[in-house]
């Protein structure tokens, strides 16, 4: 509808508000919150006045081009660009380890009627602008102000807490006034500068972490965690945060990056190798248990947690052996278990009867090539991730022998592009203390390889797009 048609409409009911257009970094939120207290809206006025019908189910605030922003923009005049475009979508799988799902705000900015888009991002503890911790919770009672949606609750009462009446910010919502947000535009510009360039970096610099997050599509709770303890921890490392930011539950990790030669031209994906057994016999299963002796005689040497039992262990009845193990053992077990067809459950160093699964070195394939590196830092960043998803997990998981229960990508941090005659392959892996046959020293942050992994990445994107 023309913005002429809309004036005609709602001639009578002039829209409050337009007075204090929105300013830089200012989220979607506080913009409709506002507009919404100035007007006595609730979430049906909104949708009524607006016009969103059935749209406004799926809104998300991190949207950066909603049919919400367009009717703002149409109705009251504003020349806003709403800070959401500058997510854009660059790096769509990072989004959860990202962003906040629950609103996250300053009580003293609040108070002034503002909320910053930046407020949502997960590293960000305090308010740049009063150094307050930010909190997720109504100061007027401490009950959980909820999801940063549009949701009826938040706009029940704009800026009131529809548990207690009061106000979310412990202070009545007071725009206009002496303290107001938007008479000090240049330091709220100053404030969230440095994180707006990061972000802004960020989009280039971690295009590889997004590829490897583009695999985990287990939603399962302890598997979402590691993958956002993971992924936070690769960003502090490979991408640091400005100051005064940090991840609060960031793994410490290894990244490994190398670059891997090969005969013949890469690129074109013919057939799919596994047809031929390629991905299960010869170089992968050579690898594979190469890389289980080593692995086996690792969790061999390791001091045993307490209750763990210090002996090998071979075809045990069922869980209450499996309950005597270390989390060292279990997870090398629950490894096999995932690798391997009929893996026996057994800590014995006979390897000759292993067969691999079709699937699990497909994950390891680049330019439909397999590279001997590339299996078997698979290998070692799946028994990596299973030790640190904890021995309770592994235990838990192995006593269900026949089905793991969980996605071989799941445990998969790895990510590679093909170019011309070479493979450019990066993973990550968590720290467990000793791992004693990780690649190379040279491979560790390798960050001429990571480059360009992100440029033909970016390229990728640009060239569908
Ligand atoms: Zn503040
Ligand atoms: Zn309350």
């Amino acid at each position: 509808m023309s913005r002429l048609k809309y004036q005609a409409l709602h001639r009578r009911d002039p829209i409050l508000g337009t007075d204090l257009p929105p300013v830089q970094h200012e989220s979607t939120f506080s913009v409709l919150l506002r507009l919404a207290a100035r007007n006595v809206w609730n979430r049906n006025g909104i949708c009524r006045v607006f016009e969103l019908g059935d749209a406004a189910h799926n809104f998300s605030f991190y949207d950066g081009d909603s049919l919400l922003q367009q009717r703002i923009i149409e109705m009251t005049g504003w020349n806003w660009q709403p800070a959401e475009w500058e997510l854009g979508g660059r790096l769509p799988h990072l989004n959860d380890a990202l962003w906040s799902k629950v609103l996250r705000f300053c009580p003293i900015c609040l108070s002034n009627g503002f909320h910053s888009l930046w407020f949502q991002f997960s590293a960000m503890q305090e308010c740049p602008m009063h150094g307050c911790v930010l909190t997720d919770r109504c100061q007027s009672c401490g009950s959980l102000v909820g999801a940063y949606r549009f949701t009826t609750k938040l706009f029940t009462t704009p800026f009131k807490c529809p548990e207690c009446s009061g106000w979310i910010a412990g202070a009545p919502f007071n725009h206009g006034s002496g303290d107001d947000l938007r008479r000090h535009r240049s330091s709220v510009e100053f404030a969230f500068a440095p994180i707006s360039t990061w972000f802004a970096e960020a989009a280039s610099n971690l295009q590889f972490l997004n590829q490897i997050a583009c695999r985990w599509t287990d939603s399962d709770s302890p598997f979402k965690l590691l993958h956002d303890r993971l992924l936070t921890g690769a960003m502090a490392l490979y991408h640091p945060l400005p100051a005064r930011l940090r991840w609060e539950f960031a793994a410490l990790v290894d990244i490994v990056a190398w670059r891997h030669e090969v005969a013949s031209s890469l690129g074109a994906v013919s057939d799919m190798p596994h047809r031929y057994g390629y991905l299960r016999y010869g170089l992968p299963l050579l690898v594979y248990r190469a890389t289980l002796r080593t692995l086996r005689s690792f969790v061999g040497t390791r001091p045993f947690e307490a209750g763990g039992a210090n002996r090998p262990m071979e075809r045990p009845g069922g869980l209450t052996q499996v309950s005597r193990l270390s989390t060292l053992q279990a997870a090398y077990l629950l490894m096999r278990m995932v690798f391997e067809r009929g893996a026996p459950l057994t800590l014995g160093a006979d390897l000759r009867g292993v067969v691999l699964d079709d699937g699990v070195f497909a994950h390891a394939l680049v330019g439909n090539i397999l590279g001997r590196l590339a299996c078997r830092v698979i290998m070692l960043g799946a028994f990596a991730m299973l030790v640190d998803l904890g021995g309770d997990f592994c235990r838990a998981r192995l006593a269900k022998i026949d089905n793991p229960s969980f996605q071989i990508s799941s445990v998969i941090a790895f990510a590679g592009v093909a170019l011309a005659n070479a493979q450019y392959c990066v993973a990550i892996l968590p720290k467990i203390g000793a791992l004693p046959i990780l690649p190379a020293e040279h491979n560790h942050l390798n960050r001429d390889v990571i480059d360009v992994i992100n440029i033909a990445l970016v390229s990728r994107v640009l060239k569908y797009r």
